[in-house]
């Protein structure tokens, strides 16, 4: 069924994703939001641009945190965007992790089939690949790459045609991924039920996502847009799980993207219950993961803005110089949100190579421009946008010679003085 009517590019959410009540009601709404990839070449005239509501909510009866509207895939991605692959150290040495423990958690032999939806580049699977079958599955181009470092994969999206496929021709799977893969689908119980189909009776399906806990603990609003329909508590997901018959055995949280989180799941009863699972949800029930914690969200998020916004005006005040650095989707949502402009930041810096440079900031006129630029003009002070990774990054960028102060925008703006000064 087409849910985009009437040659609409969205539609409003209207009934939550997994449970289906009409009970949702909006916690923060951040403005509207252009589309991420959707990025103007430097030079250009603005031309009509579509911005969208960004409206995030909760279900009253399974608590999903879900945006208010569905924006279609084709404007999302647009074919002009290139798919580069996601393969950094921390996503590296999380899926090697992934592969250790799994092994603690369950018997893999030769002959087991290990398939990962959504594979990208076979990351994950380059991890199981010698000492089990392993089955890559993605829409993506990219997925060239790993059939190039040894791993089959399906060109396709995950749906029953593709299950239906790999039983007939490699039987069940004993191990099924899903990485960074469940926020981003609308029909999520289908792909669940296309899961449990695929899975063999003893078999384990893992699941990563980015964790709601960590959005609010850092005050990660800027992950917030329309690439992203679904923001994960351990609860929420166990409710999903649970309508199909599924369990979480065993649950933890991963540094990925900012803080995701990792559950082990079976059918309900193989496998014994792992006390890291009670442990999260309690967590989560401490901290209001589904009422008071929410509901502060905005409040923090607008207090935030504020504070970064003054601090702004007086660099600007004092004629100060600043400089984004890196541009990734989260830029985006916080650039707009804030209503940062090119009087406020000349312009974002990128990694040389990067398909963004020559491209303006979606929504703005702040051109993104090779990093080399940072080097030559020596700006008084450097936006990390990947703020996230502030500690990380702060000093590399030292070290190649940057002169000035970073400013790391949340959760509290802060100025961190360069550590060779
Ligand atoms: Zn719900």
């Amino acid at each position: 069924m087409n849910k985009f009517l009437n040659n609409k590019t969205s539609y409003v959410v209207k009934r939550c994703h997994i449970c289906n009540n009409d009970d949702l009601h909006s916690i923060f709404f951040l403005g509207y939001l252009p589309p991420v990839n959707t990025m103007q070449s430097i030079g250009t005239r603005p031309a009509e641009q579509t911005s969208y509501p960004a409206d995030l909510l909760q279900c009253s009866k399974c608590k999903l945190v879900q945006i208010g509207l569905v924006v279609d895939p084709k404007i999302l991605f647009p074919p002009e965007y290139p798919y580069t692959s996601s393969t950094t150290q921390i996503l590296k040495e999380n899926f090697a992790e992934m592969y250790r423990e799994c092994l603690t958690l369950m018997k893999l032999n030769t002959q087991d089939l290990v398939v990962d939806i959504g594979s990208n580049d076979g990351n994950l699977l380059s991890n199981f690949k010698d000492k089990h079958k392993v089955l890559g599955i993605t829409p993506e181009k990219i997925g060239e790459i790993a059939i190039q470092r040894g791993i089959p994969t399906i060109f396709s999206y995950f749906d029953r045609s593709v299950v239906k496929m790999i039983i007939d021709e490699k039987g069940p799977a004993k191990v099924i991924t899903a990485t960074n893969v469940f926020a981003h689908i609308d029909s999520i119980n289908e792909i669940v039920e296309c899961i449990v189909e695929l899975l063999v009776e003893d078999g384990v399906f893992i699941a990563e996502c980015h964790y709601l806990g960590s959005l609010l603990e850092t005050l990660q609003y800027d992950t917030i847009y329309h690439e992203h329909l679904m923001y994960y508590s351990l609860s929420s997901l166990k409710y999903l799980l649970e309508q199909h018959g599924l369990e979480i055995f065993h649950a933890k949280q991963i540094p990925t993207h900012g803080g995701s989180i990792r559950a082990y799941v079976s059918r309900k009863g193989k496998f014994s219950i792992k006390p890291s699972v009670v442990e999260i949800l309690d967590r989560e029930k401490e901290n209001q993961l589904d009422s008071k914690g929410l509901s502060d969200l905005k409040k923090r998020a607008v207090v935030s803005k504020l504070e970064l916004q003054s601090m702004l005006l007086g660099l600007k005040k004092q004629n100060k110089v600043i400089f984004g650095i890196g541009a990734p989707s989260r830029a985006s949502t916080l650039i707009n949100y804030i209503g940062i402009d090119d009087g406020i930041l000349d312009c974002v810096v990128e990694i040389a190579g990067s398909y963004k440079i020559g491209k303006y900031i979606p929504g703005t006129f702040i051109p993104i421009i090779d990093e080399a630029r940072l080097y030559e003009d020596q700006p008084n002070y450097a936006l990390l946008l990947s703020w996230h990774i502030a500690d990380e990054l702060a000093p590399k960028i030292s070290k190649l010679g940057f002169k000035g102060d970073f400013i790391v925008p949340l959760p509290t703006p802060r100025i961190l003085k360069n550590p060779l000064k």
